[in-house]
């Protein structure tokens, strides 16, 4: 099939590069001229893994082009697929702008030919998003055409992986014909058997969202009780896995930390509150669920001043991990922002490791931190260590090398990375999340 892909960001890319892969024709297009000029030359713009193989293979064989010209892509192509930004808008809810310009161009493209064209919303747009879709592309007086919804589930840092594979794809439509060419599209992707569920477009909105929300929720209530078990003498690791081990909970996404942050579930949670009030069902749920996440993102910058005080000036943090998640260079919302602006209000200063996110971490930091060449560089001279990411490469450090760099054996992990036993076998300070503090000068028995 020719498919069209409007936005080459972390969707974009992945949607248009696996697409390829399945043997269509692809033209994705962006609008960003510097962007566009690095796909062109052949440079993969987003850390992704598995992603750099996929992409010069079709490059290299024809099947995916990058270009700026939407009109061609257009006309050239019966599926179009938007994947462009819906960030958050002042008032909490998704600023669908992005979307509603290039449907409105589209429709203009398309006005005087009678080609038909399906055009699929792959952003993640509030309950109602394709009617207006739909509204936009017949007022311009294009009339051949079906409008669907098929929201992105995809894991920054498993992106490929997700696409390839999914756990289930869901698309929204009123148009049968639609429904029947997007699961001949989908089809490959799903030959293990996973299902490909259709809907209206009102489900297949609103789908997104509740999943995301109730991810946010799962993290968030973890977060609480960790929080909780710091107070009354408990293991959150312990509890975790105690009632993980109930089917009905189950294991996964139950891991405490410094709170979710991430370009898609902060933002999603404020859209679907804000839609909820919109329609006079407000969540108050998700009301709270984002105010606890707020706090929790600096719950760690508390725990710094109970071992340094108010004013960290003279002091060096060093950090491990700045990416909202290991295996990304993604930094929208992550809680590193947020920690090291407050750190840096305290006086106190930084040098930072992260095996993808330097690049992306001088947008937010410029010249405000040092970066480090790899975790030991780190970790030269500071007087704490924070641990913000859970990359791999952090969980089986030499620490008699970090003993040996560090002005204090003291680690605040934000990511229950290491053992407290352990930690405190070895003679470090350390605190972490939802477990006890375990101090360098008093052996524990844990
Ligand atoms: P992104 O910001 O990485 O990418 C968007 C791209 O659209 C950019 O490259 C931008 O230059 C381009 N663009 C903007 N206006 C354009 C125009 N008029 N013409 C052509 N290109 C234009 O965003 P993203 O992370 O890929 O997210 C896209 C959508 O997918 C959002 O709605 C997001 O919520 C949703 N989503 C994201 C993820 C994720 O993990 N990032 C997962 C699922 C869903």
């Amino acid at each position: 099939m020719n498919i069209a892909v409007i936005g080459t960001g972390y969707v974009g890319l992945v949607t248009g590069t696996c697409f390829a892969e399945m043997g269509n024709n692809v033209i994705c297009v962006d609008n960003n001229e510097s962007k566009l000029e690095r796909l062109q030359l052949g440079h993969v713009t987003i850390y992704e893994p598995g992603l750099e193989i996929l992409f010069e293979r079709n490059i290299r064989e024809g099947r995916l082009i990058f270009t700026n010209d939407l009109s061609n892509a257009v006309n050239e192509c019966e599926i179009i697929f938007l994947c462009l930004p819906t960030p958050q808008d002042e008032d909490g809810s998704a600023d669908l702008s992005y979307v509603m310009d290039v449907a409105a161009q589209i429709g203009a493209i398309m006005k005087d030919n009678n080609d038909y064209k399906i055009i699929v919303n792959k952003s993640t747009v509030p309950v109602g998003t394709s009617r207006k879709v739909s509204n936009i592309l017949s007022d311009s007086g294009f009339i051949n055409f079906d409008v669907a919804s098929n929201p992105e589930f995809l894991r920054e840092g498993y992106a490929v992986e997700d696409f390839m594979k999914p756990d289930r794809i869901v698309i929204g439509s009123d148009s049968p014909h639609a429904l029947a060419k997007l699961e001949d599209l989908y089809e490959p992707f799903v030959r293990q058997g996973n299902p490909i569920l259709k809907m209206n477009p009102e489900s297949s909105e609103v789908t997104k969202y509740a999943a995301n929300s109730y991810l946010a929720m799962r993290i968030t209530y973890m977060n609480e009780l960790a929080n909780f078990c710091e107070k009354v003498g408990a293991d959150v690791d312990l509890v975790r896995k105690g009632m993980g081990t109930d089917n009905r909970i189950g294991k996964r996404f139950l891991f405490p930390g410094i709170g979710y942050g991430g370009s898609c579930f902060p933002k999603d949670v404020n859209a679907l509150i804000k839609t909820s009030i919109d329609f006079d069902s407000e969540m108050t749920l998700l009301t709270v669920v984002d105010s606890i996440n707020k706090k929790q993102k600096l719950k760690i910058v508390e725990k710094i001043k109970s071992e340094f005080g108010e004013n960290l000036s003279g002091l060096k943090f060093g950090i491990w991990g700045l990416a909202f998640k290991p295996n990304t260079d993604d930094m929208r919302e992550a809680p590193s922002i947020y920690i090291i602006r407050e750190l840096l209000k305290l006086g106190a200063k930084i040098k930072a490791f992260d095996p993808a996110a330097h690049e992306t971490s001088k947008f937010y930091f410029d010249s405000q931190i040092e970066y480090s060449l790899n975790i030991y560089d780190a970790a030269e001279n500071i007087d704490a260590l924070l641990i913000l990411t859970e990359w791999n490469e952090f969980r089986n450090p030499d620490f008699n090398r970090l003993s040996n760099s560090m002005n204090n054996r003291i680690i605040f992990d934000g990511r229950n990375v290491f053992e407290p036993i352990k930690m405190n076998e070895i003679g470090f300070t350390y605190y972490s999340v939802g477990r006890q503090v375990v101090n360098k000068t008093d052996k524990v028995n844990l």
